[in-house]
């Protein structure tokens, strides 16, 4: 039979299923901007409308009525049936949440009661908040109708247009033609001109015929089975304001609750508890209704962290939080765990994953992003990921023709089946479906073929559901011999998310600053046996994991976004402030008697001796004098009305500790001596050249006696490439980017800043067209990093800023600093997997070393890299257009720095220095006190202190620890007064305890571990 007969027909037979009962009756509405939720601005009041309804695009639109049902009618068939166009929102039944309605849930099964008050609240052109181009569309409410629904019609229609689209995949060429027979007999056996009535038996009759017959043609048993979950993947902010997502919350929860009702078969996976939060807080009807399908096993609290979130940005902490947080949420509202990590969507995975998720309890890991490879083939969908420290985890990337919102029809489910590559390790793949990125989930068409589709059906694979752990836990009972991926899930896309919105990388990572230096201070308070209140550092903690997720941070949501986001992270780093001000108070020795001086403290694992800026409050300052009774000598930045700004170096300030220095007025003698001109600066350190432009043409390492650049190539030199048009140019690099470099227009300005005994600085200014960028080189006499403190005002477009440094050095292999330590990535592009790492993600620093010297690029704030053949480079700003064309337009500051080094990065402890640019010391002035110094904790070993936080549980300190350089040893850590050490793993769980004796206790730690103990005093 033609397949337009066909698919004519089924139309047809679908429009006969549904017997329309009554037409809602009038309509009253009321139009609204959506301000936050639950928080309007009223248009007018209630007024009658007319149907169709047309509504402005970005406007709330509030309609009601009151339906009485008719007495006659069988309930459980019955169902509200809507119709709209470019609307989407929500339907409140007597005042509560009940549904979802947009254009993929236009059916609502009719609530209980015979009169019911219907509220739809819709947004009208919700693409507006991305396409402003949309302002002047309308979005239409065209009316609601009661109608029931014959069930073996509907079935019958599912089972047919199941069979149809199933000859179409079908690969074997017998049980092709049999369903092509079977399909053609069914459509013949019924005649669509008989009266209803009739045409209902006459369907009946059909469909007892259709069964049997399908029942006859076998399965193929090789042909595998994928595990289907109902799901619904909502971005918590992206084109839209989270204002929204809370929104898309009610609505997809909603409708899931009324999906469970209706289908024994559904099951519902659901991941964030940020989502469920919001549920809580907004829709509490529908949260106790989540409670109550959570209890029944039907709906899954699974996904371990807080939000989504993004992997290559979040520092290792931060996603350890995602997972202690979301855990913990749901330990509490559902007496729920998980072991399932769901990252759908997120844009690369790095190599400390595996560790992080094993050391919360997670053992399982599903993802879908790698098959956007641009380029390579991912070659495994179930595997065991190797970490960075050897730790593995199961994970599973299944591929799917609609990611992760599929649709269980027989095109999907027959390519899911195809593309699993592990067909004879384990022959089942996971197939989540449902509506997703903006919400919604599964629909009633989509059971249909769920239902169809369940247990076997000819020509595809087999399918089955239940709940989504079942599914994993199945695999490791099977215990299938899998492949090993070991290493970083690198995406061979997305690349430019690495540096998009540099304000929103530069707010996160500021905030998981002070919030550790707020955690660190006020443990130093506690091991002092002073209390500090870090009640309030929970709250600011959830705030930062939130805008980690996956299109926030990265740079990839819209610009009202962002303004929301830094306005959050301001709030996040006041809390923390006023915790590390309190702290500060509470750990400081006072003593009336003495004479004022300052206090430093270092909340850092090792002793450090780092340049610091202060203000003193007297002119005549010279030197400072250490608890030794040394002085050190002080650079005099400013002066003013009885203060000065002053620059201090060289006093040692213990680990985990503090330092008093006293003020003196006595020059110290020995002062070194430093040149700085605009051409030319001697440090102690370094012979610098500098171009007309700023660039470095020559750097000598005064030590070692070696030039560090590549002669005739300047470093520090700002390069400029065209960057777009791309499409979804927010999260894309285009590899031709560097063919498309332009020169700088405008005029460049040096001038000397400041020279001393202890730094010198020499500022450049940068105009291109409209863009100024006025960048501090910044030389000291003992600390051998070269800072560039750069603030831009920067208002180029589809244009990328990057700083190169192509230096001396031969190596094959560079390394970035990642979460919890280090991976290396090849300097060439031997092979298309080498080629596409074009742009890769570090946190806070990258090296290029050969045998004996290296040189090491840190950062303060930005992620996106390169390292191709002796060249390193750091990207500093791009200027994309979409999904916000005003990204990163404007104001930016943020610091790198150069540090050359003997031996390699290891032997040159780079990630202490990137540590102590990122968290330098904190000084308090004036401080009544004696010099003295004291250190709360020290550690002996190869391990540095990532976190001191109060336990969650209230009793005692967090102490977490790493590895960074991947090697291996004993450690011992020092703290008076404690007495009693549990470790726990990375969520504070109890595992074993330490024996502890006069404060201090061993262990041995190996390359990459991350180790987590609790500290007691007794
Ligand atoms: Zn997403």
């Amino acid at each position: 039979m033609d397949p337009r007969i066909v698919t004519r027909k089924l139309e047809t037979l679908r429009a006969f299923a549904v017997e329309e009962v009554k037409t809602l009756p009038a309509w009253s509405r009321r139009t609204a901007l959506h301000l936050e939720p639950g928080r309007y601005a009223f248009d007018g009041k209630w007024e009658r409308t007319a149907i169709p309804d047309r509504i402005a695009a970005g406007r709330t639109v509030f309609y009601r009525t009151t339906l009485r049902v008719p007495a006659a009618l069988p309930r459980d068939d019955a169902f509200l049936f809507f119709d709209l166009d470019d609307l989407e929102g929500q339907l409140f039944v007597n005042d509560e949440a009940y549904a979802g309605v947009d254009g993929n849930h236009l059916r609502i099964p009719l609530p209980a009661g015979k009169s019911l008050r219907l509220v739809l609240e819709f947004l009208s052109v919700p693409k507006l908040f991305c396409k402003p181009e949309l302002a002047a569309k309308t979005g239409c409410f065209l009316g609601a109708r009661v109608g029931v629904v014959d069930r073996a019609f509907e079935a019958l229609c599912d089972e047919l247009q199941f069979a149809f689209e199933a000859i179409s995949v079908c690969s074997d060429e017998r049980r092709k033609a049999l369903l092509e027979k079977l399909v053609e007999s069914t459509c013949l056996a019924i005649d669509l001109t008989l009266p209803r009535e009739a045409l209902v038996v006459e369907v009946q009759r059909a469909r007892t015929v259709f069964r049997k017959q399908l029942a006859t043609i076998r399965p193929d048993p090789e042909a595998g089975r994928v595990f289907a979950i109902g799901h619904s993947h909502i971005d918590t902010g992206w084109l839209w304001p989270i204002r929204e997502s809370i929104r898309k919350c009610g609505r997809t929860f909603s409708t899931a609750c009324r999906m469970l009702e209706q289908h024994d078969e559904y099951y519902f996976s659901c991941s964030q508890p940020q989502h469920y939060a919001y549920t809580k807080a907004h829709y509490p009807e529908v949260y106790r209704q989540i409670k109550r399908w959570v209890k029944a096993g039907r709906w899954g609290t699974d996904g371990a962290m807080w939000v989504e979130a993004d992997c290559n940005i979040t520092s290792g902490e931060s996603l350890v939080r995602q997972i202690l947080y979301g855990l913990d949420f749901f330990k509490r509202e559902f007496g729920t765990t998980t072991r399932i990590c769901w990252l759908p969507d997120v844009f690369g995975y790095n190599a400390s994953l595996p560790q992080i998720l094993k050391g919360c309890g997670i053992d399982h890991f599903y993802t879908y992003k790698l098959h956007w490879q641009a380029r390579n083939v991912f070659p495994y969908s179930l595997f065991h990921w190797r970490g960075l420290d050897g730790s593995e985890i199961l994970a599973h990337i299944p591929n799917a023709v609609n990611a992760y919102n599929g649709t269980p029809n027989p095109h999907q489910l027959s390519q899911h089946w195809d593309w699993h590559r592990q067909k004879a390790e384990y022959p089942e793949a996971l197939f989540p479906y449902g509506y997703g990125d903006g919400g919604g989930g599964a629909n009633d068409r989509m059971l249909g073929m769920l239902k169809t589709a369940q247990g076997s059906f000819p020509g595809l694979p087999a399918l089955r559901t239940g709940p989504l752990g079942r599914f994993f836990d199945d695999v490791d009972k099977a215990a299938p011999d899998l492949p090993v991926w070991d290493g970083e899930l690198y995406l061979e896309t997305h690349r430019g998310t690495l540096s998009t919105q540099g304000r929103m990388k530069r707010a996160n990572r500021t905030s998981e600053l002070r919030l550790r230096d707020a955690e660190v201070l006020a443990s130093m308070a506690a091991l002092s046996n002073r209390k500090v209140s870090t009640k309030p550092l929970r709250q600011a903690w959830e705030t930062t994991c939130l805008h980690q997720f996956h299109d926030i941070l990265p740079g990839s949501s819209i610009g009202m976004v962002y303004d929301e986001a830094l306005r959050d992270h301001e709030t996040v780093q006041t809390t923390a402030g006023a915790v590390i001000d309190e702290a500060l108070q509470a750990v400081m020795p006072s003593d009336r008697g003495a004479s004022a001086g300052l206090c430093l403290f270092n909340s850092l694992s090792w002793p450090r001796h780092d340049v610091v800026c202060v203000e003193a409050p007297s002119k005549t300052i010279r030197s400072v004098i250490d608890a030794d009774g040394e002085a050190h000598p002080v650079q005099i930045v400013k002066q003013y009305s009885g203060r000065s700004a002053l620059v201090l170096d060289g006093a040692a300030v213990p680990a985990m500790g503090y330092s008093v220095l006293g003020f003196s007025s006595k020059a110290c003698a020995d002062a070194p001596v430093m040149t700085v001109t605009t051409t030319r600066l001697e440090t102690p350190l370094y012979r610098i050249r500098l171009n007309r432009d700023g660039a470095i043409t020559s750097l000598y390492d005064k030590t070692h006696k070696r030039q560090i650049l590549e002669p005739g190539k300047p470093a520090n030199d700002l390069q400029l490439f065209q960057d777009g048009p791309e499409l979804e140019d927010a999260w894309n690099v285009h590899a031709t980017f560097e063919k498309r470099r332009y020169p700088f227009s405008g005029t460049t300005t040096v001038e000397v800043l400041e020279t001393g005994p202890l730094r010198g600085i020499v500022r450049v200014t940068r105009q291109h067209r409209a863009t100024t960028i006025e960048q501090d080189l910044i030389v000291y006499a003992h600390t051998p990093r070269i800072d560039f403190v750069t603030r831009v005002d920067w208002q180029e477009r589809q244009t990328m800023l990057k700083a190169a440094f192509p230096v001396a050095i031969r190596s094959t292999r560079a390394t970035y600093e990642v979460q919890f330590g280090a991976v290396e990535r090849p300097t060439h592009h031997n092979t298309s997997w080498d080629a596409e790492k074009f742009e890769v993600a570090a946190q806070r620093w990258v090296d290029l070393s050969e045998s004996g010297y290296g040189v090491s690029l840190l950062n303060d704030c930005k992620y996106g890299h390169d390292i191709r053949n002796n060249v390193l480079r750091i990207t500093l700003l791009r200027g994309t257009t979409w999904p916000d064309p005003k990204a990163d337009e404007g104001e930016h500051a943020f610091t790198y720095s150069l540090f050359p080094h003997a031996g390699n990065w290891t032997e040159a402890e780079t990630v202490r220095r990137a540590w102590e640019l990122n968290a330098p010391l904190t000084a308090v002035t004036p401080v009544q006190a004696a010099p003295y110094h004291r250190s709360l904790l020290t550690i002996d070993g190869p391990a540095i202190v990532q976190t001191m936080k109060p336990a969650e549980d209230g009793q005692g300190i967090i102490l977490r620890l790493y590895e960074p350089h991947g090697a291996r040893g004993p450690v011992t850590v020092r703290a008076p007064g404690i007495s009693r050490v549990t470790e726990t793993n990375l969520i504070e769980a109890p595992i074993t305890d330490l024996k502890a004796t006069n404060g201090r206790f061993h262990f041995s730690i190996q390359p990459f571990q991350i180790r987590t103990f609790k500290l007691k005093a007794q």
